[in-house]
């Protein structure tokens, strides 16, 4: 489902993307650092991957139109998508983002940049880096903004975090995210400056080599000129004759050395004098068989009476080294309008070998001397020119970032760099270049670049250990705290448990909380002991309340309630076991006269003490004797022998009688009392009132035949019928 607030949110960022991205800021050398980017690290983090797509592909549009090359719409839309899947797996977004780069972005991108770049090699891992640098720029800007976003700022279905995290892992993530923005920056501009003034550095030299190399160049020539000039002049005005003329040359070409050869030609263009003699041959000058009239340098200096100098050329009979020839006319003392010949002399250039190698002791810099037609004069080893070929060259590097000019002599469609150069032009129209090869430029700086983020990173992994630290000083204590306050019973001391190294804050917390633990487990013993009190008292009145629900107040005997609930398991008892049980009433009698003539308090009396006797009497555990009601008595006898139950009750009755209840303040009183027993074997019947009625029938019978004296009888099943 698509969220139209969602998707307005994702383009409107995304348009701010493209914007930005527009333009990128320049870095050294043709790289720019991105930070539109940033904008699809937000959306992703708020809305996830697939919107945070759509921002990526308005940011990569941006930079599409900035640069024209394609591989952003490949990098930044997976980058975006991994950063919205891994936001949804809540992975911290920064570090999923370094992820990215390391397994994926940055080999892809050094793929691509292979196959469609043509980028010198030692490049490629630089500005393969540098795009993993650059991502995690932005992405550690674009989660700084979403931290420092108030929380009020709501996006209503943005995504939320299901998992708690722990104070250890945000304090880290924050710290990572501040620390890489702060590190890449500072990094980037520390570079930049340097870079810079490194680039000003060597273009400063460039040029002071190129008019330092390029005067001592005119200066040479300038000197070979005048020597020219100055010898024709003096042949001109001296009276010498042309017989002397190859004394006087060869005299001459030895303070020139530089001269390969010298030589000096009559009206005609024919050789009449040459230096070194041997070159041509003694005989060949003396017969004048040269003839060099055709030569430009003889037409110039003859007929337009000129001190010349020409273009470099390739001196017949003098090896592969291209020379210059510097002529000038001479005169006859008397007419010194019209020429008599002319003198010349060939300069060697390989001469500027010489200022190139001394040059080379101090610089890494090669030279190019044309001369005024674009023909190689001169070049240094390294550039592979050939001499006397036209020098090609084309100006390159338009889209680097440098204040180095650029040039490219072997490769002239590329605009990769070859050579940063600075030119000087001669008076007599030859040009100097001074260059410098531009990759090992380029290395330094990669090397610079290398150097500081390396540091950079171990700056980064000492701090992240250090924050682990930190926070683990205010989590463990908050740990210590929780765990020591989830365990019962009194803790220890808390200074037991506290490193030295935790703050003051978490100290007083931990007093303040061991303080109210303290008071709350001696408020709890406090109740607890309250509550065995109760308990106790409870317990007393509840065995009170027992007692007088099961007992007799007057005798202390069981009452009837008793003798009811518990008939039925002595019953079973018995039944279980194949024995006797005896049920037996006894009533005292003619007790209401005992009330009559003593009183009521009186016959009390003589009820506890019919109890007393009862209790002494049928004293085994297992007999029960309880007070039915009024003067009425009922023993339960279980597990009893049938045949003594009857002599046993009789000798019960005749105790009774003998026996004398003490009233005080008058005669001793004595009572009798009837009995109406059943016997019978287990499986009679267990109801109770059954049990009673024979009974009662039987103690009728024994009130019926006189009193005092017992009526019992054996029960078996078939009574119960009765
Ligand atoms: P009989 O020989 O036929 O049993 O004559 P009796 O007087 O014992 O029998 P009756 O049922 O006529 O009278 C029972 C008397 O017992 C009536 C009552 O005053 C007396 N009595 C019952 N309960 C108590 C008591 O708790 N204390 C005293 N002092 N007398 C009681
Ligand atoms: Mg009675
Ligand atoms: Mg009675």
């Amino acid at each position: 489902m698509i969220n139209k607030n969602h998707l307005g949110f994702a383009l409107l960022l995304g348009l701010l993307g493209l914007l930005v991205n527009l333009a990128p800021i320049p870095l050294f050398g043709n790289q720019q650092l991105i930070i539109g980017n940033l904008f699809f690290v937000i959306v992703a983090i708020f809305l996830g991957p697939w919107y945070a797509l759509l921002t990526s592909l308005l940011c990569a549009t941006g930079l599409y139109i900035a640069w024209d090359s394609w591989h952003m719409f490949l990098l930044f839309p997976l980058e975006a998508l991994w950063l919205g899947y891994a936001r949804r797996k809540e992975f911290y977004t920064l570090y999923a983002d370094i992820t990215f780069w390391l397994l994926l972005g940055m080999p892809l991108f050094y793929l691509y940049a292979n196959l469609v770049f043509q980028m010198p090699n030692s490049y490629m891992t630089f500005i393969t880096l540098k795009q993993g640098i650059n991502g995690m720029l932005y992405t550690a800007l674009g989660a700084i903004c979403v931290t420092m976003l108030p929380s009020q700022l709501h996006i209503d279905g943005k995504l939320m975090n299901k998992k708690r995290k722990s104070f250890n892992a945000q304090l880290t993530y924050t710290f990572t995210q501040v620390l890489t923005l702060a590190l890449l920056v500072s990094a980037l501009i520390f570079n930049n400056n340097s870079i810079d003034q490194q680039q000003r550095d060597v273009k400063l030299n460039l040029e002071d080599s190129a008019a330092h190399l390029g005067k001592a160049t005119e200066s040479f020539i300038e000197g070979h000129i005048s020597a020219i000039d100055n010898a024709a002049r003096w042949l001109s005005l001296s009276n010498y004759d042309a017989a002397q003329w190859q004394s006087l040359l060869s005299k001459l070409h030895q303070s020139y050395p530089f001269f390969i050869s010298m030589l000096i030609a009559d009206d005609k263009g024919l050789i009449s004098a040459a230096s070194p003699i041997s070159r041509l041959g003694k005989e060949t000058v003396q017969n004048k068989d040269l003839s060099i009239s055709d030569r430009h340098y003889f037409q110039e200096a003859f007929y337009n009476q000129l001190t010349f100098i020409s273009p470099a050329f390739l001196g017949r009979g003098f090896g592969t080294d291209p020379i210059v020839a510097i002529s000038a006319p001479l005169y006859s003392k008397d007419n010194p309008v019209s020429p008599i010949g002319i003198i010349e002399g060939s300069l060697n250039l390989t001469k500027f070998a010489s200022i190139d190698e001394r040059n080379r002791e101090f610089h890494e810099q090669a030279m190019v001397l044309t001369d005024e037609n674009g023909l190689v004069i001169y070049a240094s080893e390294m550039l592979d020119l050939a001499p006397l070929t036209p020098l090609k060259v084309s100006t390159s590097g338009q889209r680097y970032r440098t204040s180095l000019n650029m040039i490219n002599f072997r490769n002239l469609d590329s605009f990769n760099p070859e050579f940063a150069y600075a030119k000087y032009v001669l008076k007599n129209g030859w040009s100097l270049y001074v260059v410098m090869p531009f990759s090992p430029l380029v290395k330094q700086v990669e090397q610079q670049y290398l150097t500081t983020f390396s540091l950079l990173f171990i700056a980064f992994i000492i701090t992240i250990l250090l924050i682990k630290v930190i926070s683990n000083r205010l989590t463990q204590p908050l740990e210590t705290i929780a765990k020591k306050f989830s365990q019962w019973g009194m803790a220890e001391h808390q200074d037991e448990a506290m490193a030295d190294t935790t703050p003051q804050e978490i100290y007083a917390l931990s007093s303040s909380i061991q303080k109210s633990k303290q008071e709350l487990i001696s408020y709890q013993l406090e109740l607890e002991e309250k509550v065995a009190m109760r308990t106790v008292e409870l317990e007393d009145a509840n065995l009170k309340l027992q007692a007088l629900a099961e007992r007799d107040e007057l005798t202390q005997l069981y009452n009837r309630r008793y003798v009811e609930n518990h008939f039925g398991n002595i019953h079973d008892m018995c039944k279980r076991s194949y024995a006797a049980l005896a049920f037996c009433i006894i009533d005292i009698d003619h007790f209401k006269k005992i009330n009559d003539t003593y009183g009521h308090q009186i016959g009390d009396s003589a009820l506890i003490a019919l109890a007393e006797l009862m209790k002494q009497f049928f004293k085994r555990d297992t007999d029960i004797v309880s007070r039915y009601g009024g003067e009425e008595f009922l023993v339960v006898l279980p597990q009893c022998n049938a045949l003594q139950v009857e002599q046993h009750l009789n000798q019960f009755k005749e105790l009774v009688a003998e026996h004398q209840i003490e009233v005080p303040g008058q005669a001793a009183i004595s009572l009798t009392v009837s009995i109406g027993a059943v016997i019978s074997n287990a499986g009679y019947m267990n109801d109770i009132d059954h049990w009673f009625k024979m009974a009662d029938l039987n103690l009728y019978e024994a009130k019926e035949n006189g009193r005092n004296r017992v009526i019992c009888s054996l029960l078996s099943a078939e009574d119960q019928l009765s």
